[in-house]
Formats: C-alpha cells, structure tokens, sequence
C-alpha cells in the first residue's frame, strides 16, 4: 500500500494544504491523480508518496482517521520536476498564493492540474521488423522507404505507397505504434554569416563571460549590439551542452529575434509563446523535457519549461509590463528567471533600453552587475525633435498631425523611404458625450468610456470587449439631442493621413486589424517587404522592429500617457517614446524622430528627446522618494473584487483593520467598476517585504472565513 500527500485542485485558500490518500498502485511526487474529496471528484497533485506493508486499516488505525483510496492515478510520470516541484513550493510562499494555482501557472493547459486526463494528440508511426517476409517489387520498394527513413509516420507511407501500405502492415513486414504527435514550430531560416564583434562588444563578452556574478542588466540603447552578446552567450552555453532561455516580451511582436535565433541555431530552437495551440504548447514542452529543443525563445510562462541544465537565461527588454503575471499567482518573471539561474548555476541577462528603476538602482547597488551599451552599432542615434501640440493648433495648425511632421512625412516618402506612427489609442473617437448632460457614454458593465469604432461602426469597451450600437438616447438623461465626439484613435490617423497623403500605401496595426491568428506577423511582413510606406498603430509597433528602410518614426500624443495617476507613468511614458524612436534610422540611413506632445518641458519628454536614460532616472528616482515608491519602498496590493458591492465593502475593510505591522497601510480605496465587478484596494507600502508578507500570511490564516475575491499582488506594476 502507499500513502499519498495531495495538493487538491480547489481555489480556496484554506484548503491549500496537502490530504493523505492511499493507493494500490505506487505512483511520483508530481503526478496527477484523481481523488474524492467530500462529494465531488477533485484532481490532486502528488506531493509524497510513502510505501508501507500495513493494511488499509492499520494505516487508518495509525492516522486516527478514515482514509479514502485514490480514484484513478492519471499520469505515468512526473509532470514537472523535482526542481519545478521546488520551484512551485517557493513561488507559493514568495507571492502568497495557494500550491495548486502555481502548479497550473507552470503547467501547459493539456496537463494542468484541472485539464483532467491528458488528450494528447497521437499519431501513427510504421518502422521495419527483421522477420522475413516474401514481398512484391512493389511492397518492398514501399519497405525500403521505411528502412531508409527510419519511422516514418504511416499517413506519409499511404499517400506514397496507397496500395502497399496496408499490405506490409497485414504482412506484419512492418510494425505500426502510436506516438505523441510532435513538430518543431521553427523552419530554419537561411543560415547568416556572424558578423564581427565591434570592440565594445567584445569587452562585454569578456567582462560577462569572465565574472562570477549571477545577475547582469546590459543597459544598452536601441541597435547598441545587445541581442548579438546573447547569441554569442548562447552558442558558447550551447557548445557545453547546456540549454539557453531567452525571454522576449511578445512572440508575435519579435519576429526578427526568432529569426535570428533560428538562423544561428536551427531545429534545436523551441518557441513557446500563449499564441500556440494547448496541443502545441504540449509539444513543446515535451521537447523541452526530452532534451530535443536545446534553445528556447518565449514568452512569460516559457520560464516553467522543464529544462535539464540550464546554461544561460536572457530577459530581453526587462522593463516589459507583460513579464507580470495579472491573475494569481500574480508572479514576475524576473523573480523566477532568478530563481531557477540559482538552481542551475547559469548566468542571468537582463537587457533593456529603459530598465526598470527598479532593476537600474539595484545595478547601482552591485546586486546587478551592470554593463552599459550607449553606442548605436552605425554609431548614429536618430535626430529627435518635440513638437508643441498646443502651439502648433493655436498657430492654426491640424490637431492630428503638425506641420513639421507633415512635411517630413513628405520628404521621406519622396526619399522612398519607410515612416512609422504611432498612437497608443485604436478606435476612432475616443469618448462620445451627451450634448444635452455632457455625461460621456459609460461600459455597462465597467465605470468606462467607450470609444467609436468606425470599422464596425460600434462602441467597444476596451477593458472588457463589450461592443454595442450608438444608442438613440443618453442613457444618463434620456435626451435626444445627440452626441458630440471627442479623441482620436489609430482609424482617424489612418483616415487623416490618407487625407493628407493620397497615394501612400498604409498598414495599420492594433487590437483591431490584429484579432486573426498570425495576423501581426503577416502586417509586419508586408512591411517589411515594403509593400507599404507608412506603418501606423498602437504601442505595439515600438517593440524591437528593426527595418533599415525606416527613417522616420512620429509619436502623436506621445505624452498622453503622463495624465494616468499611476506611480509609473512617467517610467512608461517614457519607455514608449525611447522604444518608439529606436525604430528609426536603425541601418546606414541617419533617422529622425517626432514626439507631438502636449507638454514638452517634462522631463520625460526631454529626456527621451536626448536619449539620456540617467538623466530620466535622477529625475524619476527623485519623484520616488518624495511619494516613497518603489524602489524606496515595497507595495503588496490586496483587492477585494465581487458582484456584491457590500461584501466587498466590508471584506475589504476587514483586511485593512486585520493586518497590523511596521508598514502603512492605505485605503481602502474603492476601484473603477470593471466587468460588473467591484473592487476594493488596500495597499501596503513598507521597506521590509518579508515584513509585509508574513503580516498577509498571519491575517489570512486567522480570518475565520475564506476571503473570497482577494487578489493578493506583491510588488504591483500598476496602481491605476
Ligand atoms: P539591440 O539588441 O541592442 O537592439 P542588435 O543586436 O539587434 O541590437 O543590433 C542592431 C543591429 O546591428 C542589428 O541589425 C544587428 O544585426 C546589427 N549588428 C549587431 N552587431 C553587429 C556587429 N558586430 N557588426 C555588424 N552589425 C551588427
Ligand atoms: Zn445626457
Ligand atoms: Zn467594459
């Protein structure tokens, strides 16, 4: 008989604690099993299993307590491994969560904990069997082909040989088995000449290679040479025989890091990334496990792959919002990139443009080791220029596109030439009002405005995807009297700029012209190919494009994003304009760049306008310290959300009376409605972490009921 302790797939957090089950049938830490659990039927996670000779009810008699069996032990194997295991158990106590939403963080969708038993896609495979059998010509030309391919996959041997096929299967000439369907997701690019190393690139790889230090951040501008240091660090952890992981901030929006990886590395590549299949995804973690795919490009969660022996971890673009995980357990991939480089003794590599402050003061503090790229390979950084808004439509002016942006437009497009704009807001107009209340037009179901859409002619929640009609009446005041409109998004700039520009070709790309699959890839392509002129969309076009025919790049409402109440806005503002004017001039051609903004002395304006990074982060760091931010101080941000207002009310300021410490405590402060949810924030603001966390533990274990609702945020990205 063994004795199993079990994780149980259940979200309440007081039931995050292992329950001893018995079994029959000896099984793993890490597989999957099927319990009873009062009257439902619950999927459970081994976490230890102990073999004993006793009885059922010797076991029983020892535990004071009736005992049930296990169901069904569903998998044959360890899902993840004993440093996943690990890992898993760390990540519980570092962002307060419970075991089994780690668990399922870590685990592609086919085989979470919930997903029940595995339906993995099975394919059929034939490979020859010694015994002699007498053949036709024909069956035996067909039996070659299988003796010469290795095993080939039968559906390949039918359309080959139709007739034969069957018959050497009949013939037992050759064996037929089932394997787990899997294919590598990367064709190999053409193979690319490395090119020379300069010389600054060269001391970073000494300086990194002969370090013994964990962490490095490469605070290298756009175009300094950073992704090349990488490669070169990859090749070497690869020629060691160890795996190499490089995170990247969105699959789809890095095309030409994929392809440069692959180029160099082939089918040992894997990409793993939420845009793959959940069979897909399998696959590739599979891959992973076995061994096969040697070098990994992904996103967020390719950090829970199932790696051997780590060599090497790269954070491309380490400031990237989406390296945070939104829902629990509300985990940042930079903590556990860290962690596991620990575990595998390889080095850790953030790189960025606009580090986090976070991570720069560490730098600062050698807790990083720092190294600084402030060189474009071409050795020119694009001209950049800011453009008053306010002056230029007080002058008359469009309060779209400026006179001086036009007239660069033109004179690059004349040039033939590539522009890129961005504005990060899609939609038409931004807000509709009542002409009769001025109330704007609100989300039923969040407290938001909604923006018109002329493509569907609709107003679309951006928050929640609610799409309605244009209602004949305020629904505020019941008026008639119509709606004024107000904002631009990315389809009123395409409309303006074709307006202004009749025989350019325009690609758009936002959440709109982006919802099919391998659509952004198929926009950047065609831009690419220089199919068109002008490129204009949202943020997510001022991520790591690299087009040499790109010599313009003009940010409209390029400070937009200084108005949200976020402690982070200038950090982002920031960030966006940097990124945004890296994509120009990145080849022979020298670049430009124009910030159309409202206010242009701020200082995160200014900076970005000067490329000076330091310079942003005094100015920031001194905003800081005088709100005690991050990195001054640590947030832990607990929101009570639920469709009962009340409960949420009352929930949320149970917590704020309940938690006691050397921290303060802010709040409760009531949230923006969003998706019929209320919600209730209490922040914790404090220096010592551990402080903070054990005061969050202790209140959760001693409340008397399950807190229902809260989401437990440590260290938040965002406020607002
Ligand atoms: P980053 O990652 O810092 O943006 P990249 O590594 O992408 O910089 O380099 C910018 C451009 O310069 C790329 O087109 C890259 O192919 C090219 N490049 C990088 N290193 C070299 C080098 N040593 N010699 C010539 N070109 C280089
Ligand atoms: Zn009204
Ligand atoms: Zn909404």
């Amino acid at each position: 008989m063994y004795i199993l302790e079990c994780w149980i797939e259940h979200p309440v957090r007081k039931l995050d604690q292992t329950f001893t089950y018995l079994s029959e049938e000896k099984t793993q830490r890490g597989c999957r099993v099927s319990v009873g659990f009062g009257s439902k039927q619950l999927t459970g996670f081994v976490d230890n299993v102990q073999e004993t000779g006793e009885s059922k009810e010797e076991i029983e008699n020892r535990y004071g307590m009736k005992l049930r069996m296990v169901s069904e032990i569903l998998d044959s194997e360890p899902l993840i491994t004993g440093e996943l295991y690990e890992m898993a158990m760390w990540m519980r106590d570092f962002t307060l969560s419970t075991a089994i939403s780690c668990f399922s963080a870590m685990l592609p969708a086919k085989v979470k904990p919930a997903g029940g038993k595995k339906s993995v896609v099975m394919e059929k495979y034939v490979s020859i069997r010694d015994e002699e059998v007498s053949l036709s010509p024909k069956q035996l030309e067909a039996w070659i082909y299988v003796k010469d391919n290795g095993p080939v996959l039968y559906s390949v041997l039918r359309k080959l040989y139709p007739n034969q096929a069957k018959q050497l299967v009949d013939k037992e000439a050759v064996s037929v088995y089932e394997k787990e369907r899997s294919q590598s997701l990367v064709t190999k690019a053409d193979s690319v000449q490395k090119p020379e190393l300069t010389q600054l690139q060269k001391n970073v790889l000494k300086e990194i290679t002969e370090s013994d230090d964990a962490v490095y951040l490469i605070r290298g501008v756009t175009g300094s040479g950073k992704t090349e240091i990488y490669l070169r660090l990859a090749e070497k952890a690869l020629l060691e025989n160890r795996q190499v992981l490089i995170l990247v901030p969105e699959i789809a929006l890095t095309p030409q890091m994929i392809s440069r990886v692959s180029s160099r590395f082939g089918e040992d590549l894997a990409i793993y990334h939420s845009g793959l299949s959940p069979q897909e995804k399998y696959e590739q973690y599979r891959r992973v496990m076995n061994g096969t795919a040697r070098i990994v490009v992904g996103t967020r969660s390719a950090v829970f792959l199932p790696f051997s022996t780590l060599g090497l971890t790269v954070m491309d673009e380490e400031h990237d919002t989406s390296y945070k995980q939104d829902s629990q357990p509300c985990y940042h991939c930079r903590d556990m990139v860290i962690w596991r480089a620990k575990y595998h003794h390889c080095k850790v590599i953030l790189g960025s443009a606009t580090p986090t402050l976070e991570s720069f003061a560490r730098a600062l503090k050698k807790v990083y080791h720092l190294i600084t790229m402030d060189e474009r390979i071409n050795q020119t950084l694009p001209e950049t220029s800011i453009v008053s808004m306010s002056r230029s439509i007080r002058s008359g002016g469009s309060y779209i596109i400026s006179q001086e942006l036009r007239e660069k437009i033109q004179k690059r497009i004349d040039d033939n030439e590539q522009v890129i704009l961005l504005l990060n807001r899609r939609g038409y107009h931004t807000l509709l009002r009542c002409r009769s209340c001025q109330k704007p037009l609100r989300c039923p179901h969040c407290d938001l405005s909604l923006s018109w859409h002329r493509d569907t002619k609709t107003l679309k929640c951006h928050t929640c995807g609610t799409e309605i009609r244009v209602p004949r009446e305020c629904p505020e005041c019941g008026s008639k009297a119509g709606f004024a409109t107000f904002g631009f998004g990315t389809e009123k700039l395409e409309e303006e700029i074709r307006s202004l520009f009749p025989a350019v070709r325009i690609l758009r790309m936002d959440a709109d012209t982006t919802s099919m699959k391998n659509s952004h890839e198929k926009i950047l392509a065609a831009f690419e190919r220089k199919e068109a002129d002008i490129l204009l969309g949202t943020q997510m076009i001022a991520k790591g494009l690299d087009y040499p025919d790109v010599t313009l790049v003009g940010v409209i409402n390029g400070d937009e994003g200084l108005s949200r109440t976020d402690f982070r806005s200038c950090e982002t503002t920031f960030d966006l304009l940097m990124q945004a004017g890296g994509r120009s001039g990145r080849s022979e051609k020298t670049g430009e760049v124009v910030f159309q903004v409202f206010d242009p002395d701020h200082y995160a304006v200014q900076c970005a306008c000067s490329h000076d990074y330091i310079t942003f982060f005094k100015n920031e760091m001194a905003f800081r310290h005088a709100g005690q931010y991050p990195p001054y101080t640590y947030l832990i941000a607990l929101t009570v959300t639920g469709t009962d207002e009340s409960y949420v009310e009352r929930t949320a300021a149970a917590i704020r009376d309940g938690i006691k410490g050397d921290f303060k405590t802010i709040g409760v402060i009531a949230l923006l409605k969003i998706r019929d949810r209320f919600r209730s924030r209490i922040l914790l603001k404090g220096k010592d972490l551990d402080v903070m966390r054990n005061a969050v533990r202790e209140f959760i274990n001693s409340y008397p009921s399950d807190l229902k609702g809260l989401r437990i945020d440590i260290n938040p990205m965002y406020l607002d």
